[in-house]
């Protein structure tokens, strides 16, 4: 196979965040009948701006990921069943979508998701490039090849593996997942259980969805937390689980889940966290991949509330201030 060449619109002077303003549902307001938060992409790009003094053209934005990449994980039948108003009502937990036509349901909502899928793969090419790369949305790690849940409609972890495993087979063979985000990452745990190449790291809270007893077998550094953890107890867990983690495997790029359900007050994730535990997180597991010249791609995951939407840009500007990011 011929080696994919970078696409020569990576420009050098742009930051390797990918951002579309397609990322965020909305339609006749219906978005507001779920505690899914549908603008919380363009929120946390906002808040980043006024932090960092970013603009739109300098960052990166992607088109809707192409059916072919998609199949590169799913089944025909999984993309079939998205055709049904039902099922993605099913998946997102909005009820309300069911009675809308499919037309309408995948222009207002599978639409901004195929956008954030395209990211994730955009920003795991750039991070190849630049040493790291963010995309402000992504992180759908419940969706596996044939199965939709938790609001992920497209398996966009293991979609970006599959696109790096077959676009750049000279470098990436191996790959880590650190899954930070409150809940199991099952999705992508099913489309890898036992893949030698890919390995798996995860924090979650082990009492709440999806309890997917099956997909934790395939985890090789479980970090599993119990209801209301605090950042004393949790931070060390981390820690040393990513140490244990690198030490076991060599990955050529690292796809980092950063979720921030886990805060005090998410009533789906129950954990404890605080606002600068979330900073100190990332701030280590990026510290972690550049100190090892590991690639990192991070993904921002769940967390819906306003307070999740702060802690994003908030631990983005830190990790730019500290320059543990740079802009080239
Ligand atoms: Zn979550």
């Amino acid at each position: 196979m011929v080696e994919k060449k970078f696409p020569k619109t990576l420009e050098n002077n742009k930051y390797p965040i990918v951002y579309s303003e397609f990322y965020n549902i909305r339609f006749l307001g219906l978005e507001k009948f779920h505690n899914f938060n549908a603008k919380k992409w363009k929120k946390t790009f906002e808040r980043l701006k006024e932090l960092i003094s970013i603009d739109e053209d300098e960052t990166f934005e992607p088109n809707p990921v192409h059916k072919q990449e998609l199949s590169l994980v799913h089944t025909k039948d999984y993309l079939k069943s998205l055709k049904r108003s039902w099922n993605v009502a099913k998946i997102l937990e909005a009820p309300f979508l069911s009675f809308l036509p499919n037309i309408i349901v995948r222009r207002y909502y599978l639409r901004p998701m195929r956008y954030q899928t395209q990211g994730t793969i955009m920003a795991c090419e750039l991070a190849l490039k630049r040493g790291w790369a963010i995309n402000l949305g992504g992180g759908f790690h419940h969706c596996s090849a044939n199965q939709g849940g938790g609001f992920c409609l497209y398996a966009d972890i293991s979609i970006a593996i599959r696109h790096l495993f077959n676009s750049f087979p000279q470098v990436v063979k191996k790959v880590m997942i650190v899954d930070v985000d409150a809940h199991q990452g099952n999705g992508y745990q099913l489309d890898f259980f036992g893949h030698p190449c890919v390995y798996i790291m995860d924090v979650y809270n082990q009492h709440i969805y999806p309890l997917d007893f099956n997909a934790r077998k395939a985890i090789h550094c479980k970090v599993e937390v119990n209801f209301f953890i605090k950042d004393q107890d949790y931070l060390p867990r981390l820690r040393k689980g990513l140490e244990t983690s690198l030490r076991e495997f060599q990955p050529d790029i690292l796809i980092y889940n950063a979720g921030t359900d886990v805060l005090e007050g998410d009533c789906l994730g129950m954990l404890y966290l605080s606002p600068s535990a979330v900073v100190l997180r990332d701030e280590f597991v990026f510290r972690k991949a550049m100190e090892k010249h590991i690639p990192i791609v991070m993904l921002t995951g769940g967390g819906y509330t306003k307070n999740s939407v702060n802690a994003t840009a908030d631990s983005i500007a830190n990790l730019i201030r500290l320059g543990i990011i740079e802009r080239t």
